[in-house]
Order: C-alpha cells, then structure tokens, then sequence
C-alpha cells in the first residue's frame, strides 16, 4: 500500500481531451499536500459531483482542514469525473484518483462520502467503481478503504446501506477524528475489518448498516430493524458539536470557474422556526450560533489567505442570527476599504429588517433577492408552519424594491399537503402583486423571477408520514402557474416532476431500495441532479428488476403507527414530537419560533449534559441544571 503510484504522469493525454482539466489537476492556491509515504493514515474526501459544485461544499473544506492538522493524518480531495473524464478513465484503464497526491481511492484508508441530498447516489456508486473499490460493503477485502457517508440525506441512510461500511448520523467535526483516530489504531493492531466495524459501531453517531436486519410484514413495510452486534446502538443518536469549531479559513482557491467564488463563514447552526416540510430545520437543532467577533476574525483571516471578494454568512436562516445587525454592520466596517460583497443567502421575511437592507444595499450588488414565502395563500403557510401574513410579504417587497434591487427571486413549493388549485393559482396572483409592487417602485425594471419546486415528504419531519403528488397532481399544477404566470417582468423556473418522483423514492426508501440504485447504476444511471442526464427510464426499469412498486415508497399515506424506514435512527427530535405537529397541521395550528417558547422537542433530554456544560448564549435551547435530568441521559458515547 505504502507504495501506491502516484498518477500524475499518465494524465496529461486525458486531460487533453476533456472540458475544463482544470476540474482534475489539483495543484491550487492551500490544497494541502503533505507526504504520502510518511503519513500514518491517509483520507480520501469525495463529494460525487463535479468540482464545480463540490468545491462550494462548506462540509468538505470543514473536514479537509480538520483532517490536514493532524500531524499524522492526511485528507485529499476527489469529486465525480464530468462523463467525458469518466470516458477516458475507463478507456485508459485508469482509476480515479485524489487531486492532491494523485493515488487511486483504493489506495486510502478511508474513503469519506459527502452526501446532502439523495440523487448523489448512483454517482457515489460510480465514484466507488471507478476508484477500484468494490461496490458493496460485503465484497470489500481487509485492505480495502473503510468507505463512509455523512450529510443530511444520511438520516435515512438504508437506500445506501449495502454500499457503505459505516455512515456518519450528524455533525461530521468531532466524530470525523475519533473514527480516524480508531482505523489509525486498528490498522497497527492486525484485527480484522469485522473487528473495526464492531469498535465503529459503538461511536457516537456511527452506524454500521451490516450490524442490523431489516425484517418486513406481509404488507411491504418495515416491521423492525434490530441490532444483529452486540456493540451496535439503537438507535443510532444524531451526533452534535456543542459549541461551533473556529470555522476554516485557509479556502482552496480554485483556478477555474465553480459556482460560489466567495468564502462560506458559517455564522449559526440550526433552526427554531419549525417549517414542516423543512428537513434541514429539524435535523440541525439545537441552534447554536458562533459570536460575532469570531466571524469577524475569520473573514479577516480568510480574505489574506484567499483573496476573494465576496463573504456568504451562512445558516439556515441568516436573519435569524441574534445579533445578525451588528454583525453585518461591523463585516461592513471593517472591510469597507476592500470592497467586500456580504452575502446572505437565507433570510426570513419576518425577521428581515429595512436596516439590515440599508447596510446590505449599500455593500451588495443588486443582481436579485431571495426571499422565500414557500406558499401563497395564508391557509397554507399555516399548515407548513411559515405563517407570514400576504401584507407582510408586499411591505417586504416595497422596502426591498425601494432599496435600489430590481429583480426580487421568490421561491414556493408545491405539493403541500391538502394543497388545491386555488392554492397554487394564488402563486401566480402573489407574484403578479408584488411585480406590480416593484413597478410602482421601480418601474418597468421591475422583474419577479418565481422558482417552484415541488414538495418531497421527508424523513424526521412533521410530514414525513404524507404521500408526495402524483406525476399527474404536480403536472397539472405546474400547467397551472405555466398559463398565468408569464407576462413582461416575470419569470419561472420548476422542478420536473420525474426528478422529484426520484428525490422521493430515494428519500424515503427502505434497505431494499438499494437494489434500485445498484441496478439504475448499471443501467448507466448518473448525474440525476443534472436535467440533461437524468434517465427517469432506467430508474423505471430498475424498479422492475428489483421487483418493488415506487408508488408505494411515494404515494401512500403511511399510517401514524407504521415503522418508518429511519425509524432506527435518531435526529433528536423526538417521534412523539414530529407527530403532535403534524396532526397540529391538519388542524392548521401554528408553532412559534421556539426561541420564544420552548416546546420540548427532544433535544434537551437527549443532549442534557451537553447543554448543562455549555450554558448561557451559546444553544438558543433553555438551560439545563438538573444533575438528575443530566444523569437520566444515556448517550452512547464510547471513546474511539
Ligand atoms: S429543545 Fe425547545 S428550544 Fe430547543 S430546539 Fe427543541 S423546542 Fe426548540
């Protein structure tokens, strides 16, 4: 292993006759390139797109600087070859490799998969074959990668399950290193890889899908999935940082064009707004936010380290963040001379101030914004928990129009549930009212660029038990809004209804859904994410090979009581918790933030001692003091 080739000179040929080598030559401003031969573990980080995309991910440079401090561990980078490379791959013979050394992927001791939303799948399959590691978890030998996945569509992780050793259930920051930190130890002890799986297992946040079975009832549905180790937990409880790690600065400045040239400061972690159809809101809590000096600091370190022009504090919901004003205003300050570009990608309507705009007026460009009203009527916010009134929506609209932006983006979804006609119709009419808001502000400038998605139930949330539209429901919504949104100054963009049929029966598969994707992966199934290569045929055919109906992983409601999937896995919020909310949206009641009221959703009991050791600001969760409610906690936490 230790004398792993490096690649490097057989690859100018291939680059030669591909778009864009420099998605694979490595080389930039901090990559990391410590030396292969000396470093005692070595770490493959692969995000299964292309780099352009994936050199945006904030949870791969996180876990690429953690890593690269360690003295005795290295972490490199890999993303999915776009199909002309994976073309000349194939016909030199070539495996994939590692931007920075070079090395094949079976040449890591671990392989560490990124994985934020489901339709990575099948080019995680693609990454792992091209890579010369075998695909599923049972075929690998002792001296194979240990292949891991981490990201938000791992809380449902059985679609993936026979693909991967071990899937990370949480925060990456802490769990990362202890597993490092155990296959350093495995490699000098001489266990076996069976033995590794078994110390993995009892990790917090670790789980190990070979170390449980899946058994079904006479229905189809899941009956059960029980441990089959006596060192794997159940069920697997979300991992968490209690206090936010000093964010990286040291970015890799790419030397191409990649979606975000900008450096990504994550400001908070987290969301107490309690939207039900938002995954991300419920899987992240608690809320934890990193204060302001620290952020600044970071933004400084990071424009000396990198050069770019434009900072993105990132969260959930930006506005959201306490001191979000003071923030802005001192990023504003500090760095007027360099003529930095604050961006705020998430803001809430009912939390965005006209200051907060005047100080983002006057440092941003005025391209467009986002602000994301998910629905139209106030009936149906109500039932997804965003309750802003029509009015507050056109007063924001004003404020932002007469602030200098021409184009305002809104985004909706439909699909939710007990959604109608009128309900979608009425997208159409909120559009047109606030074009014709920006018009008496702004002109015949004005423009309303509308993006709509479509609704997909998923895991861990208050609707995850509802069925998703039909392909016929979502194309007769979406002939709807294509007939009566259109005129001069508006614009549309959608979802195709295949590809959320996709999201969904990936979203909310069980283990058997595996062979789907294995056989979608043969029948050349990749790229799904991309409109120009999704093969919605060969999805079809996959389902038939694998002799499973994707209606019924979509279109049935599941009773309340049904074992889900992901029951197995825990993401803190507590069962009992997500249902109370959904029956209380069909009663069309409404939470509020729970910063203002806590509303006991799981968490504190879960992580009491997490909490009662980090009081006061840090968690937006009331404090815990009680030692007995601390000492009632049984988190599985084992050393590595
Ligand atoms: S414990 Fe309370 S405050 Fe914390 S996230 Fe849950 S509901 Fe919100």
């Amino acid at each position: 292993m230790d004398a792993a080739p490096d690649l490097s000179q057989h690859l100018p040929p291939l680059l030669a006759r591909v778009q864009k080598p420099g998605r694979y030559t490595g080389g930039e401003l901090n990559q990391v390139v410590k030396d292969w031969l000396t470093t005692p573990l070595r770490v493959a980080l692969a995000f299964p797109d292309i780099y352009d995309l994936g050199m945006s991910n904030l949870g791969l440079a996180i876990l690429y600087d953690l890593i690269n401090r360690q003295p005795d561990m290295l972490a490199e980078r890999v993303f999915a070859p776009w199909v002309d490379m994976e073309a000349q791959l194939r016909s030199s013979g070539l495996p994939l490799y590692s931007l920075e050394s070079k090395r094949a992927l079976s040449d890591f001791d671990i392989l560490g998969v990124s994985l934020p939303y489901e339709t990575l799948f099948t080019n995680t399959l693609n990454l792992l074959d091209l890579g010369r590691i075998p695909i599923r978890s049972a075929d690998r030998r002792e001296s194979d990668p240990l292949v891991l996945a981490g990201g938000h569509a791992c809380l449902n992780p059985e679609p993936m399950a026979e693909f991967m050793d071990a899937f990370v259930i949480g925060e990456g920051e802490e769990v990362m290193l202890e597993i490092a930190r155990l296959v350093l130890n495995w490699k000098a002890s001489g266990a076996s890889r069976q033995a590794l799986l078994g110390r993995l297992a009892k990790i917090w946040g670790v789980y190990v899908p070979s170390l449980y079975e899946v058994f079904y009832s006479g229905d189809g549905t899941v009956d059960r999935v029980s441990p089959s180790h006596p060192d794997a937990t159940f069920p697997v409880l979300k991992r968490i940082v209690p206090v936010l790690p000093p964010p990286p600065t040291n970015f890799i400045v790419p030397y191409i064009d990649v979606t975000h040239n900008r450096i990504p400061i994550e400001i908070m972690r987290g969301c107490t707004r309690g939207c039900r159809f938002c995954q991300a809101g419920m899987i992240t809590r608690p809320v934890r936010e990193r204060p302001v000096e620290e952020i600044v600091g970071a933004i400084e370190q990071a424009l000396g380290a990198t050069g770019f022009e434009e900072v993105a504090l990132l969260s959930l919901s930006s506005s959201d963040y306490d001191e979000i004003l003071p923030l802005v205003e001192a990023v504003a300050q500090r760095f007027r001379d360099r003529h930095l570009n604050i961006s705020l990608p998430s803001l809430r309507i009912e939390s965005f101030s006209a200051q907060l705009m005047d100080v983002l007026q006057a440092e941003s460009h005025r391209s467009g914004f986002t602000l994301a009203p998910e629905a139209a009527t106030e009936r149906m916010r109500e039932i997804i928990n965003k309750p802003v009134s029509t009015a507050q929506v056109l007063a924001t609209a004003r404020d932002i129009y007469e602030r200098g932006w021409h184009t305002l983006k809104l985004y909706f979804m439909i699909g939710h549930p007990s959604e109608t006609l009128e309900d979608v119709q009425a997208i159409a009419d909120l559009c047109k009212a606030v074009l014709a808001v920006g018009r008496e502000v702004r002109g015949g400038r004005a423009q309303v660029h509308a993006g709509v998605s479509t609704f997909v139930p998923k895991p861990h949330t208050p609707f995850q038990w509802v069925p998703c539209d039909t392909i016929e429901q979502i194309r007769l919504k979406q002939d709807l809004l294509k007939r009566t949104l259109r005129g001069k100054g508006l614009r549309m963009t959608w979802t195709r209804p295949e590809e959320t049929m996709l999201e969904a029966w990936l979203a909310r598969g069980d283990r058997r859904m595996a062979q789907v994707v294995f056989q979608a992966w043969k029948l050349g199934a990749r790229f799904d994410a991309w409109k120009e290569h999704f093969d919605s045929a060969a999805w079809l055919a996959a389902f038939a090979s694998a002799g499973l109906e994707p209606t019924f992983y979509t279109h049935r409601e599941r009773p309340i009581d049904e074992t889900l999937p992901w029951d197995h896995i825990d993401g803190g919020v507590k069962k009992s918790f997500l249902t109370e909310d959904y029956l209380m949206s069909q009663r069309g009641q409404t939470r509020v933030d729970c910063r203002n009221r806590c509303f006991a959703c799981g968490i504190l009991p879960k992580y009491a001692h997490l909490r009662r050791e980090n009081p006061g600001e840090v968690w937006e969760c009331p404090e815990v003091r009680s030692p007995q409610r601390a000492a009632s906690l049984s988190l599985p936490v084992e050393a590595a």
